[in-house]
């Protein structure tokens, strides 16, 4: 099938079908329809197929986003999935939740004047289709040594790890403390971003490529890492961060005022049928819920929140709309639905009421003033600005770090002044750290940042262990 050179002027950007706002509002599912074949062959053959592909570059792992595309759009699906694979562990899961803005899209050259073409759905609607139609990774080439290597943390970074040694014959043991793998994917990212069944196959996928996982087993708790690192040749932490970043306002630890994660774990334990045990159901059924942040986690609880049904949702964040640093395809999705947003307010205290629950939020006016190092302008407190922002429930969503790991510390692994392990791409080998047996990646390494620079590490993680090992 020849290309019409012309296609991006005669057929516009196309996203996928939305579900109806009365579904959105109650469902835990996925919003986007997905992709007919029809509209898959028409969005793919947009594509100018420029000769210096700035989408390729500007995504983390480097996708082969002209070649697949031209493979899609002449029907050639699993040599589309193969070559997808090459690069990319969880294809559609970047597929689902990438800010495609920021990266492949935001940088394709039909972008600004007609439309970038919808990377992302295509790659989703790529995998989705191939496993529909029974394919898997090709493993008959693989060549088994005798190394085995220990993976902690079943999130993205360890899982892109656990692949590529897989694929090249090294045989990968993931420990998690969870009861499924997927890590925030899984216990974060709520099912109207990326239903959970996306995971569950995976994990067969990946059980039946060769990879061993140890589900509901803590190291540190369950199991000691000394026993992991005299059974194992090579170790990889792929453990994420998981201290909420505190405002530290008065009366923060007052009833009613959550951190994001534990509300969204245990929405999906309550989903899913988990144990609630260690993250109990919070319902905001009814309640006037203020959450306070502007990024993805932001986005989530305010959407999560409405499904819970709750009476009304503010997202009040301290600089613009602009200046937002979450995906603004999420922000669209969560107007849609009904949040309502407060932009340039910075939070002073939680106020509460004589049982000392919360009844709302001391908020300030903002305005934008001189760049800070990281070049975003700072949020300046106009003053006598203070204002009462009535609230049954408050959910702080100000980002993370990294937990304190006690069990880590006889190691030699060497934790920088942000709490984060140091495990440089440039090492000798690399992503290992000053613990020559032991190897890290994704959040831990890189502060919190995205699924698919996660798996880029836990992928070049890989790369380095083999190295190590000389296979
Ligand atoms: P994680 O995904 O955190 O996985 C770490 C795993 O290690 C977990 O499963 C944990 O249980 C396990 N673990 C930790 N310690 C131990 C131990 N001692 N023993 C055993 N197991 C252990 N990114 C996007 O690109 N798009 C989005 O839309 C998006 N939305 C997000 C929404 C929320 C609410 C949050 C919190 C993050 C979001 N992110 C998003 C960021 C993204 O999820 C993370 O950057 C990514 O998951 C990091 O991967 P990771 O493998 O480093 O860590
Ligand atoms: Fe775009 Fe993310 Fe896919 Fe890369 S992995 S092509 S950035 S959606």
């Amino acid at each position: 099938m020849s290309q019409n050179v012309y296609q991006f002027i005669d057929v516009q950007r196309v996203d996928p079908r939305k579900k109806p706002i009365s579904t959105r509002k109650q469902q835990f599912v996925e919003i986007y329809e997905p992709f007919s074949q029809n509209q898959v062959d028409s969005q793919a053959d947009r594509c100018l197929d420029c000769g210096n592909p700035y989408c390729e570059w500007q995504c983390p792992v480097h996708n082969y986003i002209p070649q697949w595309l031209k493979l899609i759009r002449t029907g050639r699906i699993l040599e589309a999935a193969e070559l997808s694979h090459r690069t990319n562990s969880l294809p559609e899961v970047c597929g689902r939740v990438c800010p495609q803005d920021r990266l492949c899209e935001g940088a394709c050259t039909l972008n600004e004047e007609f439309g970038a073409v919808t990377i992302g759905n295509i790659e989703k609607y790529i995998t989705d289709t191939a496993f529909a139609m029974g394919w898997k990774p090709d493993m008959k080439h693989v060549v088994w040594s005798d190394k085995k290597v220990a993976i902690i943390g079943a999130g993205p970074a360890g899982l892109g790890c656990a692949d590529v040694l897989v694929r090249n014959g090294v045989k990968p043991v993931v420990f998690d403390r969870h009861p499924e793998i997927g890590g925030l994917l899984t216990f974060g990212i709520p099912s109207f971003k990326l239903e959970k069944e996306v995971m569950q196959r995976r994990r067969e996928i990946f059980t039946e490529m060769g990879v061993e996982f140890r589900l509901n087993t803590e190291v540190g708790k369950d199991i000691e890492l000394q026993q992991i690192i005299d059974q194992y040749d090579a170790v990889f932490l792929g453990v994420g961060t998981y201290q909420s970043m505190s405002a530290n306002l008065e009366n923060e630890d007052a009833e009613g005022v959550h951190d994001a994660l534990p509300f969204l774990i245990g929405n999906t334990n309550r989903v899913m049928g988990y144990d609630e045990g260690d993250a109990p159901y919070l319902d905001m059924q009814g309640k006037r819920v203020v959450v306070l942040g502007g990024g993805d986690t932001a986005m989530d609880c305010v959407r999560t929140s409405v499904r819970q049904q709750a009476q009304q949702v503010i997202c009040a964040y301290r600089r613009d709309e602009e200046n937002m640093p979450g995906s603004k395809r999420e922000v669209k999705n969560a107007k849609e639905e009904g949040v309502e947003f407060m932009f340039n307010v910075q939070p002073k205290g939680i106020v509460v009421d004589e049982q000392g629950r919360v009844s709302g939020v001391r908020m300030a006016q903002t305005q934008l003033g001189e760049p800070d190092e990281n070049g975003r302008r700072r949020a300046e407190e106009v003053p006598d600005s203070e204002h009462i922002v009535a609230a049954d429930a408050v959910l702080m969503a100000f980002g993370f770090k990294p937990h304190k790991m006690q069990w880590l510390e006889p190691f030699g692994v060497e934790i920088n002044h942000w709490g984060g392990i140091n495990a440089p791409e440039q090492g000798a080998f690399t992503h290992q750290t000053t613990n020559p047996k032991i190897f890290a990646g994704g959040d831990v390494v890189r502060g919190s940042d995205l699924v698919v620079t996660a798996i880029f590490e836990g992928r070049n993680a890989a790369e380095g262990i083999m190295d190590y090992l000389e296979v």
